[in-house]
């Protein structure tokens, strides 16, 4: 049984004001008062973890430590089966130093043309994963993977979402999550489903 969150107060372990937004506007219901590691000044930790579980309760519980209030932290990625899995925990890097989605997308493309897998949707069958950890000031953590599973395509398309999204296309849908509306990706994507798990878990 999860622990309910009844705290007015919570630090959500980011230094993306768009990720901290889209925390507050999920929890204002809740009556919570959001308030981002940015904001307080905290120091970003090293993620050193080897699964999104471990990065996010790392982060987690490095903001919830530095501040004394409880924090909520999120690692997400997306895993390509033909790639072993890559990039994964390191989605974030392939973008390189200028943090480019489309230098990650094309390392993407370019991996699995190397490997001569071939273009249909089976054979680049792809993961978005996102993990949610809730750390309480006495370390209690609790945890929630959301997932969306889909394939890659490309060339990229649409302009819409983030990182990935013009190169991901979720299995039955005929749009990449960069085609769809914000309100029609989050209906579906692994963050929506991550953040619904930890509403339903903790603040209902
Ligand atoms: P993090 O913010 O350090 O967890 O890194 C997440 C990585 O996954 C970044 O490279 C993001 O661009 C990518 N990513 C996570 N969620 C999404 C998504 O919903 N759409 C596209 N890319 C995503």
């Amino acid at each position: 049984m999860a622990r309910r969150f009844s705290l007015p107060r919570l630090v959500v372990a980011t230094h993306n004001r768009g990720k901290a937004g889209e925390i507050r506007a999920m929890l204002s219901p809740f009556g919570v008062d959001i308030v981002s590691a940015g904001e307080l000044g905290l120091p970003a930790p090293e993620e050193t973890g080897t699964t999104f579980e471990e990065n996010a309760t790392l982060k987690a519980l490095a903001a919830t430590r530095a501040s004394g209030l409880p924090a909520l932290a999120d690692d997400s990625g997306l895993s390509v089966r033909a790639l072993d899995g890559r990039p994964g925990l390191h989605t974030a890097d392939w973008e390189g130093p200028t943090r480019d989605a489309m230098v990650g997308m094309r390392r993407i493309q370019d991996e699995l043309a190397r490997r001569g897998v071939p273009n249909d949707d089976a054979a680049r069958a792809a993961t978005f994963h996102c993990v949610l950890a809730l750390a309480w000031p006495d370390e209690h953590v609790e945890l929630v993977h959301g997932t969306l599973e889909g394939c890659i395509v490309w060339p990229p398309r649409g302009s819409g979402g983030h990182g990935y999204d013009p190169c991901f296309l979720p299995a039955g849908e005929t749009r990449t999550t960069a085609e769809m509306s914000d309100a029609e990706k989050n209906a579906i994507s692994h963050r929506g489903r991550a953040f619904r798990l930890l509403v339903e878990a903790c603040f209902t």
